[in-house]
């Protein structure tokens, strides 16, 4: 199974809460549509930016979606005491039960868990 794994910081300058993170992912998220329509040339406007710039600024946007979903999980554990490595098996079974993913060896299950607890640090 091919993953990716990426490891993004916990903001030591905020103190964000469920709430805050919510919120902060919809703009976030929002901010990410935009690119892609407004880069893509959807909203008629002309764009005089390279498909590579293009991408590049899409996946930055996506980098910031990643971050605050990031964020909200370290408050969903510092602050909600919600394990989210226990929640991963159960995610990845859910992706198998839903068709999205090929049923995976406990070897690669275990993997993953050891990649989520690296990244971790
Ligand atoms: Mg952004």
């Amino acid at each position: 199974m091919e993953t990716k794994t990426i490891a993004l910081p916990k903001l030591n300058r905020l103190s964000p809460s469920l709430e805050s993170t919510a919120i902060k992912l919809m703009e976030e998220a929002g901010e990410l549509g935009a690119a892609i329509g407004k880069f893509r040339g959807l909203n008629g406007e002309r764009i005089d930016l390279n498909n590579r710039e293009v991408s590049r600024t899409i996946g930055r946007e996506l980098l910031d979606v990643a971050q605050t979903a990031i964020t909200m999980m370290f408050v969903l554990e510092e602050q909600h005491h919600i394990d989210i490595d226990s929640l991963l098996a159960e995610h990845v079974d859910k992706l198998i039960k839903k068709g999205y993913l090929s049923p995976i060896f406990p070897d690669t299950a275990q993997e993953l868990l050891i990649d989520s607890l690296q990244a971790k640090g």
